[in-house]
């Protein structure tokens, strides 16, 4: 064998070992996914809520999975949001707008970022919404923006709280200001839901971020966050950049944002049915026990409503 031949025998061994890397669709595609001790099967994962049994770390959900858990399974009916013109910029980068849009629709079965849905929890029938970190990044365009507010439309039509589930990395640059007018326009719109005095509740996500915490996500008269989730508007390295300064451990995690004040309370997604549950009944003064009519305080149903608005 001359050298020629052992160098070719040797690039086809590096071509082998490049293929056998697997892509992003791979990786999807696949029954195993990584957490803390290695792979773990997607299947042992889901059985648990998809939060990790070592470091229970609550992985992302998309809105199918999360509407499961949380209201049961063909326990909600999935509303028809409007979808508004594709593209409207007609934007190119290194790929088109377009088939970026094709790709998320192809990839999570939904026409946009948000999915709306009218359901009940604890006999309350209410009105929410929950996003999908897997479309463009969970990015808000005039198709969520429009989402969110028939959302609230339903809920104020059919007077039912609002609950949304938050994520995403904020406004979606391919529509420039026409995403950014979904941040006053959904903030807005959850006004009207508090002139109505129903509550907003936003239980934010891993990873809430940019305009999606400068607008609806921290509008809520209460805050739910589930554990170790990241809640930010700008990236810790661009913090770091401007202030130049070292960030404190767990910086822009919900424990961390929890401490000063954005969010009210941590809860573990198994616990989160029971959780909100509760608190709607408590504002709503219904179901509960402490809302038994011989209870002084409950003269007026929609007193602690008002005054969480
Ligand atoms: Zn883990």
């Amino acid at each position: 064998m001359n050298w020629i031949t052992k160098v070719l025998k040797f690039g086809e061994k590096i071509k082998r070992v490049i293929k056998k890397r697997p892509s992003k669709e791979d990786i999807d595609n696949s029954d195993w996914t990584s957490c803390c001790q290695g792979p773990i099967l997607k299947k042992e994962l889901e059985e648990n809520l998809f939060v990790c049994p070592s470091c229970k770390k609550h992985h992302r959900i998309n809105c199918r999975q999360r509407f499961d858990i949380i209201f049961g399974k063909n326990n909600y009916e999935i509303l028809q949001t409007p979808i508004p013109q594709d593209d409207p910029l007609n934007w190119v980068d290194s790929k088109s707008y377009i088939d970026r849009l094709k790709d998320a629709r192809k990839k999570t079965a939904m026409e946009c970022g948000v999915m709306v849905v009218a359901t009940q929890i604890n006999n309350i029938k209410i009105t929410a919404c929950a996003s999908d970190f897997a479309f463009i990044g969970g990015s808000v365009g005039a198709a969520e923006g429009e989402a969110i507010l028939y959302g609230i439309q339903h809920a104020i039509e059919n007077q039912q709280p609002f609950l949304n589930f938050t994520s995403g990395g904020g406004m979606r640059m391919f529509e420039s200001l026409i995403a950014l007018s979904q941040m006053t326009r959904t903030t807005l719109a959850i006004n009207e839901l508090k002139n109505n005095n129903l509550p907003y509740l936003v239980c934010l996500t891993d990873p809430t971020a940019g305009g999606i915490t400068a607008s609806y996500a921290m509008l809520g008269d209460i805050a739910f966050a589930e554990p170790g989730a990241l809640i930010a508007f700008a990236g810790k390295k661009v913090i770091q950049g401007t202030i130049k300064e070292e960030l404190p451990e767990g910086f822009q995690k919900s424990e961390y944002v929890e401490k000063s004040g954005f969010v009210d309370l941590i809860v573990e997604r198994k616990n989160l049915r029971e959780r909100i549950g509760s608190i709607l009944s408590i504002l709503l003064k219904k179901n509960s026990a402490i809302n038994s009519e011989t209870n002084e305080t409950s003269k007026d149903s929609r007193t602690l409503t008002k005054a969480a608005s």
